[in-house]
């Protein structure tokens, strides 16, 4: 079976396909010469996770999977979730996203939230969502300089370094990416 994940990123694509058996062909939206922005104009992170798994499958009649990320915060009202990326603006800048979220949870006492990933699977039309939760605190400053986005001002559940205080192979054992994925291989094996 083919598969084509909705990224422009051949190592995330390489990543996958090393976890999956090789009955299953990882193409990345390269490899299938999509080139152009696929739309993420869905108000849920469920949303924009299937239209980008669509739009692949639609257009280009492969089956497709996509994946969306956000973080939910609990006094935001579980903002910015959707609007993670571009929180504090058009240039997707993570240091002005964390400025802002830490200036509207000034004097905040709940800091509860969490991390959210969905991939969205389309085979032959049908849909199947795979999600992996990491709940935690939000600091009142960063912390830490690895990981990107919110990472340093991220205090997961468990531990008490944020997630930038944490070396890549760490965070990628216990992340929201992690658990989606790791069910999305589950399943794909079952197919296999
Ligand atoms: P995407 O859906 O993977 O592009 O993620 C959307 C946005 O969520 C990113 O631009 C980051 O701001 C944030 N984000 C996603 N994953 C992480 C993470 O693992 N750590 C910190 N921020 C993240």
């Amino acid at each position: 079976m083919i598969l084509v994940f909705a990224t422009a990123n051949q190592n995330k694509a390489k990543e996958i396909q090393s976890l999956i058996p090789d009955s299953i062909e990882i193409l990345s939206l390269n490899d299938i010469n999509c080139q152009e922005e696929i739309p993420e104009t869905q108000t849920t992170i469920e949303g924009n996770a299937y239209q980008k798994a669509y739009y692949v499958f639609e257009k280009y009649h492969k089956n497709c999977f996509a994946d969306d990320t956000g973080l939910e915060i609990e006094s935001l009202d579980w903002e910015p979730g959707v609007l993670s990326a571009r929180y504090a603006g058009e240039s997707k800048d993570a240091n002005e996203n964390m400025d802002k979220v830490l200036s509207e949870m000034s004097g905040l006492k709940n800091r509860n939230a969490r991390f959210k990933t969905v991939i969205s699977l389309i085979i032959d039309g049908m849909e199947i969502q795979f999600e992996g939760i990491v709940n935690g605190q939000i600091l009142t400053e960063k912390k830490g300089s690895q990981g990107f986005g919110y990472d340093p001002i991220f205090l997961p559940d468990g531990f008490n370094i944020s997630f930038a205080e944490m070396g890549l192979s760490e965070k990628n054992k216990i992340s929201h990416r992690a658990l989606a994925v790791n069910k999305l291989v589950e399943y794909l094996n079952t197919l296999a």
